[in-house]
């Protein structure tokens, strides 16, 4: 179904109007000379830059910043500079505005503090799980400046307020960080009707049964209470006045949180929660006459009802931590009930609803010192909570002198990394292409080079170029184990990559020379200039430190190192073993054949077995050994001792069984050895010599030493072995 919205511009120009002068006459107490003009400015860049917004109602999106300004100004009574933030609060994330538009006319101050709320909001739009984490972590990064998180719970607040067109799960997802971290924080700067505010509109949509049930029942009997608060209040109000106070007497309800929270801790029906409301005695007092004045009712309540001894709370004489002053005592009612009564002036009452912002009010005219004291007391507060205040912000202190930073992307999304971390151990914390490719960084708008250090509450842009590769320095710039591990890879990598470049240039080097492209001769030639292994010496071909001329130096050596020759001792044996070999049918050692011409044995290091690649090698003193070509050793000997390799291959038609071994790996499971054991023995006919096995936190880790009669016989036991639940892996190794 699809509603019109029919929309008259006139009306709402009218309206947009309406609201701004409103947050005029709300801000008019703390307006000082060229105050006007500014807020005036704000509101027009703010009206332009939303100018084709609408909010989820279908409202203009304007209506939302001048709320908040609004409840900024009037209901935690912050001055100009928030309002003019109030109003600005959105632009840079939501419209082309930027921050340096922001600075331009709005001056540093006020680019700082909607800087940090931009911040903010994506703190809480990227990663729900860490919240609480990331909320403490704004706190420590941002309280350098709190008017930050006053416009944020003013934001909040207008959010909550107007959460009905949101769908189901928005409506849960901000009720719920509202009642876990912005109600607190509220409370932790003593705005308890914005608290309060808080937690009934959280609870309104996280528990909609329960809000309407306490609600419907405050209201029925809402006639009842206003007659027994009349009653109450009477003779307090007459005497007040006899004894010449002002002051305002009334009755105020108790939030349907709080007295849900009531009915869970007392585990009680709602008829049983007494203080469904309390009594408040709100002075108007000079200065000097506060606490005198605060005792006199008092004393007048207590002489009216018997208060109850252990009820008493005095903040008057010492306030609380975050600036609350009022007196509470729990008075018996005429009917037999226990009812709250709060004794607190006018000023007092002002802190009680708006915090410290109206405190400062009070102590000098909201000038910018005032409210940098203000702002001080509360980072002071902030770092010294106070047993069960803010479960989350007690290791707040110890955080102030952690070795952690925290740093913002471009995006708002925090990232913990270590003091001394640099704008390179950022970049590959976001991300492993991002640091490899990074050749340098915007700190907070300002180039800076990828080896600059990040300080506490930084946000970071890495710049990248396509064409950037990890270098070997880079290991001295980064400080986190991320970084450097992700460098080194990347450097190897990149020599991988080389030495692929330098393996093509080299073949068609010897192809020119016709050298063959062989193992054997890049051993010969790696061990010619002197390099670890051929991936060396692929890179040094790459990297043009070998060349052409180098190559055929090689050559000309290689005849002189040839025509030296190794020692050989043993040259005519070797020659005489040869010549039998060639007094056979071919030039060809057939192992298992020739046993009895030729004297020979299989090497222990590899263990040939028939069907393996082969290949004999004359030793000094015990004949010829049978090697297989992929032996460890075979490279080595076939190099540098090719005049004493002779050919061979098996002769399929012997019976002989080879030993060898089989490692098997697998998840241990009951019966696993058993149905090893059993394909091995019973179904292959296998001989084992040892089996030796390793479990080790559920891992099966098996050695067993088979006899068997060719590779083919191996291939077909690996494949049944494999078979075997629970095995993962079955390869071959050498005794
Ligand atoms: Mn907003």
């Amino acid at each position: 179904m699809k509603t019109e919205l029919v929309i008259d511009l006139e009306a709402e120009k009218q309206e947009i109007l309406k609201r701004y002068r409103a947050l005029l006459r709300a801000s008019k107490s703390t307006l000082q000379k060229g105050d006007k003009k500014e807020i005036r400015k704000a509101f027009d860049m703010a009206l332009e830059s939303h100018k084709d917004m609408r909010r989820k109602s279908g409202e203009p999106y304007i209506y939302h910043p001048i709320a908040v300004a609004q409840i900024a100004a009037e209901e935690i009574g912050l001055g100009t500079t928030s309002i003019v933030c109030a109003l600005l609060h959105d632009v840079v994330e939501d419209t082309d505005i930027t921050l340096e538009d922001i600075e331009r006319e709005f001056g540093k101050k006020t680019a700082k503090i909607i800087d940090g709320l931009t911040k903010i909001s994506g703190v809480f739009d990227t990663n729900s799980s860490l919240q609480a984490e990331n909320f403490r972590k704004m706190l420590l990064t941002l309280a350098d400046d709190v008017r930050v998180i006053l416009i944020k719970l003013a934001d909040r607040l207008h959010n909550m307020r107007t959460m009905d067109f949101m769908p189901r799960h928005k409506q849960l997802k901000i009720a719920s960080e509202t009642i876990y971290l912005y109600a607190p924080l509220a409370h932790r700067l003593g705005l308890y009707a914005i608290k309060s505010e808080l937690e009934d509109l959280s609870m309104k949509y996280l528990d909609p049964d329960t809000y309407k049930f306490i609600a419907k029942k405050l209201n029925e009997k809402k006639a009842e209470r206003a007659l027994f608060i009349k009653k109450f209040v009477e003779p307090i109000d007459e005497i007040v006045h006899e004894q010449g106070l002002v002051a305002d007497v009334y009755g105020r309800p108790k939030s349907i949180h709080s007295i849900w929270n009531k009915m869970k801790k007392k585990n009680i029906p709602f008829e049983e929660v007494y203080d469904l409301f309390a009594i408040r005695i709100i002075l108007d007092s000079a200065p000097e006459n506060e606490k005198a004045d605060c005792w006199k009712a008092y004393s007048i309540v207590t002489d009216l009802y018997r208060p109850n001894p252990d009820r008493l709370r005095d903040w008057v004489s010492s306030p609380k931590g975050n600036g609350y002053e009022s007196l509470h005592t729990t008075v018996m009612g005429p009917r037999g009930q226990w009812v709250e009564v709060q004794i607190r002036t006018q000023r007092m009452n002002e802190i009680a609803e708006k915090g410290f912002a109206a405190h400062w009010k009070y102590k000098e005219s909201s000038n910018d010192n005032g409210l940098d004291q203000w702002i001080q007391k509360v980072r002071e507060m902030l770092s010294n909570p106070e047993a069960n205040a803010l479960d989350f912000l007690d290791d707040f202190k110890m955080n102030l002198f952690s070795d952690e930073i925290f740093i913002f992307t471009p995006k708002g999304a925090l990232i913990q990394l270590p003091l001394g971390a640099t704008a390179l151990d950022f970049a590959f914390e976001i991300h492993t292409d991002v640091g490899a490719t990074c050749i340098g960084a915007k700190v907070n708008h300002k180039l800076v080079p990828i080896s600059y250090k990040l300080q506490n509450g930084d946000q970071v842009e890495i710049i990248t170029s396509s064409k950037q590769t990890p270098k070997e320095d880079w290991l001295n710039v980064v400080v986190t184990a991320k970084a450097k591990a992700k460098i080194k890879s990347s450097l190897k990598e990149e020599k991988r990559k080389i030495a692929e470049n330098g393996k093509e240039i080299l073949e068609r080097k010897l192809k020119s020379l016709k050298i063959t492209y062989n193992t054997d001769n890049l051993q010969k030639l790696s061990y010619f200039f002197k390099l670890p292994s051929t991936q060396e010496l692929f890179v040094n071909v790459a990297l043009g430190k070998i060349e052409l001329k180098d190559i055929k130096e090689y050559l000309s050596s290689e005849k002189e190192v040839e025509n030296r020759g190794p020692e050989r001792p043993e040259n005519l044996s070797v020659d005489g073993i040869k010549s039998k070999i060639k007094g056979g049918e071919s030039d060809i050692l057939l192992i298992g054949e020739d046993m009895q011409r030729i004297d020979y044995t299989l090497a222990a290091c590899c263990n040939p077995i028939p069907g393996d690649d082969v290949f004999g090698f004359i030793t000094v003193s015990e004949g010829i050994k049978i090697h297989r070509t992929n032996c460890p050793n075979a490279a080595q000997l076939m190099a540098n001792y090719g005049y004493r390799v002779v050919k061979a291959k098996w002769n399929k038609q012997q019976e002989l069984t080879f030993l060898t071994g089989l490692r098997i790996v697998g998840i241990d499971d009951v019966g696993l050895i058993n149905n090893i054991t059993r394909v091995i023995s019973t179904d292959f006919k296998v001989n084992m010599r040892s089996i030796t096995v390793d479990t080790n936190e559920g891992i099966f880790d098996g050695s067993i030493m088979i006899f068997v009669n060719d590779t083919e016989h191996l291939e077909n036991l690996i494949k049944n072995l494999l078979k075997v639940r629970g095995v993962t892996g079955v390869t071959r190794f050498d005794a």
